[in-house]
């Protein structure tokens, strides 16, 4: 990773000149709650400022942990995108931008059809394979073959502090087959037994039964709980957290 003070970058990603990247830091904070809209236009304003670079559209899905992705074209440009968690684009200038506290930020690119995409993929959104749905609507709509397909994951809560109950974990073992390599058992706490998910894993080992070639994988493997006082985390600061962002764009 590209260490800045205020945002990081993938190396592999920001060797390539068309595409502006970054997964931002403290004190950024894009959370509409925890920060007021006049901030966050400012923040976004910095940005442009880092990349000297004037965005024609930012797009932010209202993201709610569904596994729906759609492709921002010239006739959709001016939707809000209610209720979806995946946007995909072969536009210049539009900067994808997903807003995250814990949950993965998932950055897509394809460098033969020049095209993008952005996925918030939570606990949720990792159970109902959403970056299944983002890589199958790259083939179908842009023709994109998936060993073309470059990930990256942004920083997210890890295996280290996903703490869930049984529930979960039986969730995850319904929608994946061999799943139990990314669950560990925990403590037990009040009686009941504790378990931790390795979501990187799974998506790891799930965009590669889907074409993705393992080296065009990567994970930042820095988690936001750990690292809260860099990253906004969920798990560390309930509901006083703010929001990280990545962001990507075809310059
Ligand atoms: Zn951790």
């Amino acid at each position: 990773m590209i260490e800045n003070k205020k945002y990081i970058q993938f190396e592999e990603l920001n060797k390539i000149s068309e595409i502006i990247h970054l997964f931002t830091k403290r004190p950024f904070n894009f959370s509409k709650i925890t920060s007021t809209e006049e901030k966050i236009k400012e923040e976004y304003q910095e940005i442009e400022d880092i990349f000297h670079y004037k965005f024609t559209t930012i797009k932010k899905p209202i993201q709610t942990h569904t596994n729906v992705v759609k492709v921002v074209n010239e006739n959709n440009i001016g939707n809000d995108f209610q209720d979806v968690d995946g946007l995909i684009t072969n536009m210049k200038g539009v900067a994808l931008v997903t807003s995250l506290a814990d949950c993965q930020g998932i950055l897509l690119y394809d460098p033969k059809n020049k095209v993008i995409g952005n996925i918030h993929s939570g606990w949720k959104g990792t159970l109902n394979k959403i970056v299944g749905n983002a890589v199958s609507i790259m083939k179908q709509e842009f023709h994109c073959n998936p060993q073309d397909i470059e990930a990256f994951i942004c920083p997210s809560i890890l295996k280290c502090c996903f703490e869930v109950d049984k529930d979960v974990v039986e969730m995850f073992q319904e929608n994946f087959d061999d799943v139990n390599e990314f669950i560990f058992e925990g403590e037990i706490k009040e009686g009941k037994q504790k378990y931790f998910i390795d979501t990187i894993g799974i998506n790891k080992r799930y965009l590669q039964s889907l074409g993705l070639k393992k080296e065009h994988i990567t994970s930042s493997d820095i988690c936001t709980k750990c690292n809260a006082s860099q990253y906004h985390s969920y798990r560390a600061d309930h509901e006083k957290s703010g929001r990280n962002i990545a962001l990507i764009c075809i310059k």
